[in-house]
């Protein structure tokens, strides 16, 4: 990929991931994501266009409101140089096709899916409902699976982590997780098909298991406080979806037998 067009890419990415902030921030309030125009969060002074540049307006006021000086979280550029960073690679993974931009859209709706449920343990349906189906829709049109296979990882990701759901009461004593989470994997199934789907599924929770035991043993929390899913369902994704292919074909070619391949 050349320099300037990731520089490009990078910018765009980041632009968006300024909107991001504000999904981030207003979607579990119920608030509107278009209206008011972004504002200080303490003081309410609407923010000119000049103070709503990613990093660099961050940057120039040294992370405070012009107005009241109140500290503003540094996740904010974080979550532009992530959504950013997102963009370069999945052009570079993908080149300028149909499908890169809907791999980006789904990028950036697990960015916000990942630290609404940080913050507030929950995901919203504001996502998950038209994430299933603008997923349905591309599988359809641009992505390079089937509308059977994009339908099939929906039930198949839904269905698993629904029974997990259902189960987890009589098996642990306790909800496993939330019916977020079910819906978060439905709708990455419709994205990535039956397989890729199962591969999220297992490297979320092997991330989350291994991110668990650490901070239970490191005594940060308890083996009985609730962990988000969500967050490690969105790493998951991202790996399956950069790293899928390779992945499935590895684990499949384990079992290769003079030439048969069990797919
Ligand atoms: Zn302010």
């Amino acid at each position: 990929m050349v320099g300037s067009i990731a520089v490009v890419t990078f910018a765009f990415g980041a632009i968006v991931g300024s909107f991001l902030n504000v999904c981030i921030h207003r979607l579990p309030r119920g608030m509107s994501v278009v209206r008011p125009a972004s504002h200080c969060p303490a003081c309410q002074r609407p923010l000119r266009a000049t103070e709503n540049i990613p990093f660099f307006s961050f940057l120039v006021l040294r992370g405070r409101c012009r107005h009241c000086n109140v500290k503003i979280s540094w996740r904010y550029p974080f979550v532009e140089g992530l959504n950013g960073l997102a963009y370069v690679l999945v052009v570079k993974q993908f080149g300028f096709e149909p499908a890169t931009f809907v791999y980006a859209l789904l990028l950036s709706a697990l960015i916000v899916v990942t630290f609404i449920d940080l913050d507030h343990q929950i995901i919203p349906n504001e996502i998950t409902y038209p994430g299933m189906l603008l997923g349905l829709l591309a599988a359809v049109t641009v992505l390079p699976i089937s509308w059977w296979d994009s339908l099939g990882g929906l039930l198949c990701g839904g269905g698993v982590l629904l029974f997990v759901v259902w189960i987890s009461p009589y098996i642990f004593g306790r909800e496993g997780m939330g019916l977020g989470d079910v819906k978060l994997l439905a709708m990455l199934g419709a994205f990535l098909g039956w397989q890729a789907t199962l591969l999220t599924l297992l490297l979320a929770a092997f991330s989350g298991s291994m991110v668990g035991l650490t901070l239970a043993v490191t005594k940060l929390i308890t083996l009985k406080d609730p962990i988000p899913f969500g967050p490690f369902l969105a790493l998951g994704a991202t790996l399956a979806l950069f790293f899928g292919a390779g992945l499935i074909d590895w684990y499949t070619g384990l079992f290769e037998v003079e030439g048969f391949r069990f797919r």
